[in-house]
């Protein structure tokens, strides 16, 4: 096992990266810790490809639109580098907030359209600014050539596509399919807060997302919404949304198609997870 190296500042990273070394390919896993099998999953696909993995682990205080979220949002830096030093061969970057925004800092924003306004967009106002200021300052620090995003995440996942894009970045950004527990549930930092009960609770929302698509024969999407509304009225969790939308547009579909993606966010306690399911 080698000791994985730790670096907190910009200046430190950046000297590893292009002055010590010539990394031919630079695969970046940008993560907020509490890492769990999912994490690993991305930087398993990243060390498939790419010469160094860069590991970033930094809470981004922009992206919170709930200070409580925010407060109570696990952090265990130790044990993270435990976990990522028994399993991968990666450097991590862990900076403070100062590092990332330093006075001088000047956000970058995109146009994000219908991506920005339904949804997590909706519900969690500023989240995706936030997540294309972190997420863009990250990529100016680490200059990766590949970074890697959970379909777990899979609006933030089409943002970060967008500004790619937009910015004309050069980094191929590759999707990585959601990481499930044995039982369906989706791995999540914030699944640290569940208790053993809220656990089985919370595997309503898959169950809901795989009925839908077993039913799509039966039902409209219209019908569909009813039934995961109703399923979940009977059920210690609280809704917050279920929506049906085309995986392009991310505008919601009045009948199903190829492209058409279930997206749940649900309250389990005071515990927000969400999750996302491909209705093809
Ligand atoms: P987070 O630390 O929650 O910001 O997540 C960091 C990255 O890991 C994001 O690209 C997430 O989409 C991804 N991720 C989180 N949970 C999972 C999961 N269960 N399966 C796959 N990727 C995930």
């Amino acid at each position: 096992m080698t000791k994985t190296r730790v670096f907190t500042t910009v200046d430190a990273l950046g000297s590893y990266l292009s002055e010590e070394n010539q990394f031919a390919s630079v695969g970046f896993v940008p993560t907020m810790g509490a890492l769990h099998h999912g994490h690993i999953s991305l930087v398993k696909q990243a060390e498939a490809h790419c010469e160094v993995v860069v590991v970033s682990i930094f809470v981004n205080p922009t992206q919170f639109n709930d200070v409580t979220d925010l407060e109570k949002y696990p952090r265990n830096l130790d044990a993270d580098i435990e976990r990522l030093e028994a399993n991968c061969d990666c450097v991590v970057f862990a900076p403070g907030v100062d590092e990332i925004y330093p006075k001088n800092h000047q956000p970058k924003r995109i146009e994000l359209g219908l991506l920005g306004a339904v949804m997590e967009g909706g519900f969690r106002e500023g989240h995706f600014d936030g997540v294309v200021e972190v997420v863009y300052r990250l990529f100016e620090i680490v200059r990766p050539t590949h970074a890697y995003f959970g379909e777990k995440d899979f609006q933030q996942l089409a943002v970060i596509k967008r500004m790619v894009n937009v910015l004309n970045l050069p980094i191929q950004i590759i999707g990585c399919p959601i990481y499930r527990e044995p039982s369906g549930l989706a791995a999540s930092s914030r699944n640290q807060r569940l208790s053993e009960t809220e656990k089985l609770d919370a595997l309503l929302i898959y169950k809901c997302l795989r009925d839908v698509k077993l039913q799509q024969k039966v039902q409209s999407p219209q019908e569909a919404i009813r039934y995961v509304q109703e399923a979940f009225k009977s059920s210690p969790l609280q809704l917050e949304y279920i929506d049906f939308i085309d995986a392009t547009t991310f505008a919601s579909v009045e009948v199903w198609t190829p492209n058409t993606h279930a997206c749940i966010a649900a309250f389990c306690g005071s515990v927000r997870l969400i999750d996302n399911l491909s209705m093809a």
